[in-house]
């Protein structure tokens, strides 16, 4: 008689879900069926097409440590090789990564500064004398009078910074992304976020480049072990932007016998002895359940833990209720010119640029020109995305996407970014649950785990799926280990949570 066939249920169509549905399809004979609650692939990391405009929510670069990672990537999307100019004939496919420079300075004070900041006399000059003692005498006192126990994220910067250089480039911009000030963050969440960086190593680095003219190789940017992360200063990047890896990968999972269902939300779970039997879909205003032998989510905790069927522990539910997140807006906005500009010529050369004055509420502007040319259709227009962060119900949130464009497109009026004039057109892509929060419920996020982990067919991947503030290749990583575990049998999921801990680098 023949064995019938397993199905893991998978949801959520983001890279880790993708990822898994993929090493599912490829490496055992499990049939994934992904559940999607949008009408797209990618996730976060989606690409949202505009009248032929692409816009990367977030702007994602792909970069790295993990070997097995930039292999999956390569071999859907191949690197480009050195000697390709990205404009020549010779990028003669569309199914490419480039090797794109980092180039993001901050916005303060109408100027722009280095980022990470370099101690130059450009940037001493644009602070002007007394800000420069002011910074200095901080740094002094810190280096003299640190504040022990190091513990909130404005202790990490302080110590590291100094209160001076802290209130200008750190505070305002971190509290613009979490919504809450810098004390009520910990201080090992700022040490995981922007690892190992301090002035003594910003100025060093400085020098460095100064001495090592860069081109760095593309060998180089692969396997980049001892650079600071957040001072990484190239990437790869899909010609066509993120979601075109991952449309790829979901092609080669349907190739290859597995289902992937948009508009399907899952808002239920059904478990029996420690196991999950089935899901409740969301399909069409109809609640249909679906069974499966394996369980991949990608999908909030929160949520998860809300939708379980079962009488859940009253500490779990209590800590899940309390998991804190933040939403994330892009304004993509299309352009006849910028005002701002360097050296008074053409487009400035960033990728993106973190707005710190505190007057505005945008948070960051990509120039999507700069990730990739091939992202905007017409090559003579520029084009943004403008980041908001915000909570579900305030004031930015709460603005329909005529008014919020209208409202982002006078602050970018205000920064003397753009003239007013110069706008052609405008589009608003919203994301819920960007960005799980390491405060509110946190703090008891053990109980929630040790809870989730008993059931033995339940696989927590990605990032809103364990709750961790990560890149794509954590999310990658994680799926990967689960189907590694599946395969050897490996009951405890340790291995998942422990995945690129220690190599982790973070956006932003
Ligand atoms: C502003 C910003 C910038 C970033 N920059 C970078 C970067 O430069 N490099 C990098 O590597 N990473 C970056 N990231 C992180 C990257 O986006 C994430 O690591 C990645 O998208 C996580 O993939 P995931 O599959 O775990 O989750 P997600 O991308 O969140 O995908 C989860 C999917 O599950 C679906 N879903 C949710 N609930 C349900 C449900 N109930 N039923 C069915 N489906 C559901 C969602 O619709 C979504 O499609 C950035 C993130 C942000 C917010």
């Amino acid at each position: 008689m023949s064995k019938k066939e397993q199905i893991a249920i998978i949801i959520g169509a983001g890279p880790a879900g993708l990822t898994a549905a993929y090493e599912l399809v490829t490496r055992t004979k499990i049939k994934p069926i992904i559940f999607e609650a949008a009408d797209a692939i990618g996730g976060i990391a989606r690409t949202y097409n505009f009248q032929g405009n692409r816009m990367d929510l977030g702007g994602h670069r792909f970069f790295s440590k993990s070997k097995r990672v930039t292999d999956f990537w390569f071999k859907f999307l191949p690197p480009e090789s050195e000697s390709t100019q990205i404009n020549s004939a010779s990028t003669n496919t569309d199914k490419l990564m480039l090797l794109r420079n980092r180039v993001s300075r901050i916005l303060f004070l109408r100027k722009l500064f280095p980022y990470p900041l370099q101690f130059n006399l450009a940037t001493l000059r644009k602070l002007g004398a007394i800000r420069i003692l002011k910074i200095a005498a901080s740094y002094l006192y810190v280096c003299i009078f640190p504040r022990r126990p190091e513990k909130s994220l404005e202790d990490f910067f302080i110590n590291r910074f100094g209160r001076e250089l802290y209130t200008i480039f750190f505070k305002d911009y971190t509290e613009k992304v979490w919504g809450v000030p810098c004390s009520f963050l910990t201080a090992e969440w700022g040490a995981q976020r922007i690892k190992g960086l301090s002035i003594t190593k910003t100025l060093l680095h400085g020098l460095k480049k100064l001495f090592a003219k860069s081109a760095k190789s593309a060998k180089s940017a692969k396997s980049n072990g001892t650079t600071e992360t957040s001072l990484i200063e190239k990437f790869w990047y899909p010609k066509f932007g993120p979601g075109q890896l991952w449309d790829e990968i979901a092609a080669a999972i349907i190739a290859q016998g597995g289902e992937i269902h948009f508009d399907h939300k899952v808002v239920a779970v059904h478990t029996k002895d420690q196991q999950l039997t089935a899901v409740d879909v969301l399909i069409d205003g109809e609640v249909v359940t679906m069974t499966g032998d394996y369980f991949f989510s990608t999908m909030p905790i929160k949520e998860l833990i809300i939708g379980m069927e079962e009488t859940v522990p009253h500490a779990v539910l209590e800590a899940a209720t309390e998991l804190k997140y933040r939403d994330f807006i892009t304004v993509g906005v299309l352009l006849k010119d910028l005002k701002i500009k360097d050296n008074h010529v053409g487009l400035i050369r960033d990728n993106w640029i973190y707005v710190q004055d505190a007057d505005v509420k945008l948070g960051r502007i990509q120039i999507f020109n700069n990730w990739s040319p091939y992202l905007v259709k017409d090559k003579n227009q520029i084009w943004l995305g403008l980041e908001y962060f915000c909570n579900a119900n305030d004031e930015i949130s709460r603005m329909d996407n005529s008014e919020l464009a209208e409202f982002a497109i006078s602050e970018l009026v205000k920064i003397n970014f753009i003239e007013r004039d110069t706008v052609i057109t405008s589009t608003v892509f919203r994301t819920e649950k960007a960005y799980p929060a390491y405060f509110g419920g946190y703090k008891k996020f053990h109980e929630i785990r040790q809870y989730l982990d008993q059931f033995a067919n339940l696989f927590l991947i990605g990032r809103n799926g364990m709750h961790r503030y990560n890149n794509m290749d954590h999310s990658m990583l994680t799926a990967m280990t689960a189907v590694d575990n599946i395969l050897a049998n490996v009951k405890l999921k340790n291995n998942i949570w422990n995945v690129n801990t220690e190599s982790e680098y973070l956006e932003a």
